[in-house]
């Protein structure tokens, strides 16, 4: 029962958020008497309910409204969570390597975190979650920076501990596999979701999270009233209408991404299969990865250094970029790794 699992004082928020339908003289918010500037969605609240979104999601999943809750990007579902689930003295679970926010978050809650590590598919072995005292776990699906996508099966696993398990689909839309199938069976389950990758509004901060209609109804109290700015809601509720451009933006963003794993197979380095719009590659054991970053950053390219995180001590994460930008990688790390095996007499490749 999730009653079990919910922080007890937050039943204690339930205090009444009402509904004002447009026909009413509103002069229950305190809002200003008219525009300065003239933004027609910013001179009026539009929350709590945030309803015109999350029916637009509900017909978008075929759920309804009480399944969602909205939020400023997945890194604020993560949060949403953390103050639902936590008691003080109560710690999450992540299981490295992972996305960093899963440990930032619960500490900035003043939450304690159990580091876990994933196995070397970078599957997680459910068991260490069930025997820890983490009452909650953070799963990315697909993962970051592991870039893999762990089965429904594996998920449900998880699920079956008992305890809160937070899937966190960033990137769920490049895969055909989603938790949110389960989300009327396991009253334990938050799916996390965002217009940050696909939806290509990585800027206006919005995402949401997917829950039984019990779960989200306390998922709800657990976030601070109007929250949601509304030029990023009208944002969010726009690109909806816009599926097949985001259907083509997934589909080339896959194709760079191949091309880019075959560049990088090409210079004798060992990129992991991807369900994401980000490569994490491998780099052989005589070459220190960590120096190939900063040799990249003199070069003025930015990648993510991954490296020093378990089961990917020697590796990268490099996101998906235009086509120009993934060949000036490619040609600069070809570069970079000319230099290295002539300095160091080391065939590379
Ligand atoms: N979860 C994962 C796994 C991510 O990779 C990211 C973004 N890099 C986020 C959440 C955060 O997304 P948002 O911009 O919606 O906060």
């Amino acid at each position: 029962m999730i009653e079990d699992l919910v922080r007890k004082d937050i039943e204690s928020l339930r205090f009444a958020h009402p509904y004002v339908p447009k026909k009413y003289i509103n002069l229950s918010q305190n809002e200003p008497l008219r525009g300065i500037i003239g933004d027609k969605y910013a001179t009026r609240y539009i929350g709590p309910h945030y309803y015109e979104l999350k029916d637009r999601l509900a017909a978008y999943f075929g759920l309804k409204r009480e399944n969602f809750v909205i939020t400023n990007g997945a890194n604020h579902g993560i949060d949403v969570c953390c103050r639902c689930f936590l008691e003080p003295g109560d710690s999450a679970a992540m299981y490295d390597p992972s996305y960093g926010p899963y440990f930032m978050i619960p500490m900035i809650n003043g939450r304690s975190v159990v580091r876990l590590t994933l196995d070397e598919n970078f599957e997680p072995d459910w068991s260490l979650f069930e025997r820890s005292d983490a009452k909650m776990v953070y799963i990315p699906n697909p993962g970051n920076p592991t870039a893999n996508l762990l089965s429904l099966d594996t998920i449900r696993e998880g699920l079956d501990t008992g305890k809160v398990v937070v899937v966190d689909e960033a990137y769920a839309e490049f895969t055909d596999v989603t938790a949110v199938d389960l989300i009327n069976d396991y009253e334990n389950l938050v799916v996390l979701r965002t217009f940050s990758k696909v939806w290509a509004l990585p800027g206006a901060r919005v995402g949401y999270t997917i829950a039984c209609e019990k779960t989200s109804d306390y998922l709800e109290l657990s976030h601070i009233p109007y929250h949601m700015a509304n030029p990023s809601l009208k944002l969010a509720h726009d690109v909806l209408d816009h599926q097949e451009e985001m259907e083509q933006l997934v589909r080339d963003t896959i194709e760079l991404r191949e091309e880019l794993r075959e560049g990088l197979r090409a210079l004798g380095l060992h990129p992991y299969p991807s369900y994401t719009n980000f490569v994490l590659v491998e780099f052989p054991k005589e070459v220190d990865a960590s120096r190939i970053f900063h040799e990249l950053l003199e070069r003025n390219i930015f990648v993510n250094n991954v490296s020093g995180q378990p089961r990917i001590e020697n590796c990268l994460r490099i996101s998906v970029g235009l086509r120009e930008e993934n060949e000036a990688l490619l040609r600069e790390l070809g570069a970079v790794l000319e230099q290295w095996a002539d300095s160091f007499n080391t065939v590379v490749r």
